[in-house]
């Protein structure tokens, strides 16, 4: 074990004990001479998050909720978040060229209806996926995904589950589309995981005669408007009909 003094970046001196190998600690020097010490990093951080809540006040964005610390964390998670959903409004015609809306507003309130500081710790990295999920109805319909469910002839109940893509920085690590379901009837999953069993039980649901007029309209042993008109390969509501 040798003791050293090493300069830090942001110029304060700090006394370390390094153990290993010469080479080992020689890197170790370099890597404290060539960020800041951790009173400076932690003020920078403190002084972004006052900075991004007082912006965010001056915005007149909702007040977030939770300790002190936590919300503080927040402000800076949440400004860039908005800051990435501004700057992803293109990307969206052009990976969704038949888009009726833009969804960036959409995804921007959403993200500003998130005022626990907890929910944006939690979605911290994915914010866009977390709030496509809560707002998947509106979003998939802005991308001109939902035109189905105006079709009348496919029954009282037309269930569909659009996966909707992500702007790249988001397609972070695991999610890179949400994978949305909605029914023309207006109902759709609470936000969660498996829209298709959740569509499943919406469908399982259903008052008797409701569901017989879903199967009346998908006989699924015969051919009808979903694999002759649609031209789909299988029944829009196969997934959902238990035989
Ligand atoms: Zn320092
Ligand atoms: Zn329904
Ligand atoms: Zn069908």
């Amino acid at each position: 074990m040798a003791k050293y003094t090493v300069t830090r970046a942001c110029g304060h001196q700090e006394r370390v004990d390094l153990i290993g190998p010469h080479r080992k600690r020689e890197y170790a020097l370099e890597q404290m001479e060539g960020s800041d010490c951790y009173a400076c990093v932690e003020e920078k951080r403190q002084k972004e998050n006052e900075e991004n809540a007082a912006a965010a006040r001056a915005a007149g964005w909702p007040t977030l909720t939770g300790s002190e610390r936590q919300m503080a964390w927040a402000e800076t998670l949440r400004a860039a978040a908005v800051a990435k959903t501004r700057d992803s409004a293109a990307w969206w015609p052009e990976k969704y060229p038949e888009l009726e809306e833009n969804p960036a507003g959409i995804i921007e309130a959403a993200l500003l209806a998130q005022t626990s500081a907890a929910w944006w710790i939690d979605n911290r990295g994915g914010e866009i996926a977390g709030a496509v999920t809560v707002a998947a109805a509106d979003v998939a319909r802005a991308l001109g995904l939902l035109q189905l469910l105006q079709r009348e002839d496919l029954g009282p109940h037309i269930l569909v589950r659009p996966t909707i893509n992500l702007p790249r920085p988001d397609a972070y690590p695991l999610t890179p589309m949400v994978r949305a379901a909605v029914c023309s009837c207006g109902w759709q999953p609470y936000p969660q995981k498996n829209a298709a069993l959740a569509g499943r039980d919406h469908i399982e649901g259903l008052a008797a005669e409701e569901l017989e007029a879903v199967r009346r309209a998908h006989p699924q042993d015969v051919p009808h408007a979903c694999t002759e008109e649609l031209g789909l390969r299988r029944c829009l509501m196969r997934p959902f009909l238990r035989q």
